[in-house]
């Protein structure tokens, strides 16, 4: 998977070694290990998607994550890209708005030694705190100020923006004011949409 994912410009050796280090398949149904490892998303239930590969690595490697950064992850999902930047050495504050993902991938991040902490809730709300990194997992309509109000001065989020397709955005909080968030562009990509308030089934 490493040689596949230097070939599409991903040049991080962190990132690299980490998701040579992190089985993509303990984050899948065993029916789909045959398929693991390819370059697609796949179902993980609840109607939604574990991330490409590809896409992981290039939103790991956007981020610029460094060991002991604070990193709040919006769309838990399955935990692979958790997985990923726990370890990168991030400290992983991840929340996810489905109560049954929320359940199962909480229980499997602990089992298999990963400590991030998970929460069930809305990631347009994000969480109480501040953050050296934001990424978001889903495609958002907006940048939700919210988010940018606990991303540290001189942070970074790393957020597919758009409905139905979604623009890589990379967004460098230089300062407290708008006109001083660098927006950087990475390309296209489809991903589930980011929704309003949690799901308790
Ligand atoms: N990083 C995950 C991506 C899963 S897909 C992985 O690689 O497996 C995106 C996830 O975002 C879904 O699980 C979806 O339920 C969740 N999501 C969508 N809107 C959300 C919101 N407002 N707050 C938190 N999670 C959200």
């Amino acid at each position: 998977m490493v040689e596949a994912l230097r070939a599409k410009g991903i040049s991080d050796e962190a990132v690299l070694s980490a998701m040579n280090e992190v089985p993509r398949h303990w984050f899948l149904d065993s029916a789909l290990d045959s398929v693991a490892y390819d370059d697609r998303a796949l179902p993980i239930g609840c109607e939604q998607t574990i991330s490409h590969p590809s896409t992981v690595a290039m939103q790991s490697q956007l981020l610029c994550v460094r060991p002991t950064m604070k990193v709040l992850e919006i769309g838990t999902g399955s935990g692979y890209q958790t997985a990923v930047l726990c370890r990168m050495g991030a400290r992983v504050f991840t929340v996810e708005r489905q109560k049954g993902l929320f359940d199962k991938t909480s229980r499997l991040l602990r089992e298999q030694g990963f400590r991030a902490q998970c929460f069930l809730g809305d990631g347009y709300q994000g969480l109480t705190g501040s953050y050296d990194r934001i990424i978001v997992t889903c495609g958002a309509p907006e940048v939700p100020e919210t988010l940018m109000a606990q991303l540290k001065t001189g942070g970074i989020m790393v957020i597919p923006l758009g409905e139905g397709e979604q623009e890589m955005l990379r967004i460098t909080k230089e300062g407290e004011q708008r006109e001083q968030w660098k927006v950087e562009k990475f390309g296209t990509y489809s991903f589930v949409p980011m929704l309003d308030g949690r799901q308790m089934r």
